[in-house]
């Protein structure tokens, strides 16, 4: 009976990465879709349970890994790295935390498209959690409305600010911007280093990751060359 059930759970597992396994998935960064895979009761305890509860689990892979945290310089790295997870980098994944956007009229009559190029960014890869740094490039035409450029920036570090996979960080950007602005007319480039790339497993120092979205008129080749030619 018990093995039946285990049997079970690697097939359905097994589906479920559509016959890769964990560590091919990991390592060929491979995502299963559009949404950030989230526990439904993922916001069952407050942000200050959860730094205590990483600040305790992060000291235990410390003191597993044999390093001493009666050390000064090692104490406080539990609570600080919790800090920063729930606070900074990870703090995209709390939907309380996105940006509140106020959409004003295109009172200038601009109809041409807008483009915010190089948004810095700094994401981790969700297969590893180490860095992942990177410019995006975001263009829209106004369907009527427009909003405030560093609105723009937000959005941007708003979804980085995630365990990420590139592809996903692009088109959630997008999706997001065609929902805000009300129209498919939306471009999202996303050039970016992967320090688990560069770093260690294949060591490449040199590549980087280049990703895109076109949604309505951008998909055209005279856009893409417009919008190109914005960029270089
Ligand atoms: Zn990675």
């Amino acid at each position: 009976m018990k093995h039946q059930e285990i049997m079970l759970n690697t097939l359905t597992k097994e589906n479920n990465l559509n016959g890769f396994s964990e560590e091919e998935i990991g390592d060929d960064h491979i995502y299963t879709g559009l949404e950030t895979p989230m526990k439904t009761d993922a916001f069952k305890i407050s942000d200050e349970e959860k730094k205590d509860k990483i600040a305790d689990l992060f000291s235990q892979i410390m003191d597993v890994m044999g390093l001493n945290l009666e050390d000064d310089s090692l104490k406080g790295t539990p609570n600080r790295v919790a800090k920063m997870y729930i606070d900074e980098i990870f703090s995209g994944l709390n939907p309380a935390n996105k940006p509140k956007v106020a959409l004003f009229d295109n009172k200038y009559q601009y109809n041409q498209m807008l483009v915010e190029k190089n948004i810095t960014f700094y994401s981790n890869c969700e297969h590893h959690f180490v860095p992942i740094i990177g410019k995006a490039h975001i263009a829209y035409i106004s369907s009527g409305k427009v909003i405030g450029l560093s609105k723009l920036n937000r959005i941007v570090q708003y979804y980085a600010k995630r365990p990420q996979v590139q592809e996903r960080l692009t088109n959630q950007i997008a999706a997001e911007l065609r929902q805000i602005l009300e129209t498919e007319d939306v471009a999202v480039i996303i050039d970016a280093k992967h320090l688990c790339v560069s770093s260690r497993g294949i060591k490449d120092d040199t590549s980087a990751t280049v990703t895109s979205f076109y949604g309505g008129i951008f998909n055209t080749s005279s856009k893409i060359a417009e919008l190109q030619n914005y960029l270089n």
